[in-house]
């Protein structure tokens, strides 16, 4: 195993989310079992939150699915992997409130969950099966808006001036 993938495996025991993991994998009468890179895999999870086919949890990887086909879903797992490393990076659960508040950034902007969400993205959108979606068409205004302002701004005061006769 790759040096940072045991210093993840120590850091997301230490931070709790490995634990929480387990303690959800237990709830939703989940079947554990190992996992390339320090990961466990807990297969045939059962309860209907959240609704997503896998999930993570430190160095957990919820699936609905058997631990076999999961595996065999390579971008999937690499995409929950990736969650893994963010849970290390994020001081363990304390990614939770940042994930969902990410989530509805990326909402309010796109109307999707995914597309805009950091965690989402830095994970591979594809990888995860969301898609990259365009902003709203009210945001994708206002940002032009702001674009046109802040190139006008950097735009010699003169240039401006003219601008403005012209107009
Ligand atoms: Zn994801």
């Amino acid at each position: 195993m790759r040096a940072s993938y045991r210093v993840r495996v120590v850091v997301n025991l230490v931070n709790g989310s490995t634990l929480a993991g387990i303690l959800v994998a237990a709830a939703g009468r989940a079947r554990l079992a190992r996992a390339a890179d320090g990961l466990l895999i807990a297969e045939r999870y059962k309860l209907p939150l959240p609704p997503a086919p896998a999930f993570c949890l430190g160095n957990v990887i919820l699936t609905r699915g058997d631990r076999d086909a999961f595996v065999r879903a390579e971008a999937l797992a690499a995409h929950e992997a990736r969650h893994a490393t963010q849970f290390a990076w994020c001081a363990g659960l304390v990614m939770l409130p940042l994930y969902f508040g990410a989530a509805g950034a990326s909402w309010l902007l796109t109307g999707d969950f995914g597309a805009c969400n950091v965690f989402e993205r830095r994970a591979g959108l594809a990888d995860g099966g969301y898609a990259d979606r365009p902003l709203r068409p009210a945001v994708a205004r206002w940002q032009a808006v702001l674009l046109r302002r802040r190139a006008d701004r950097r735009r010699p005061v003169a240039a401006r001036w003219q601008g403005r006769r012209r107009a």
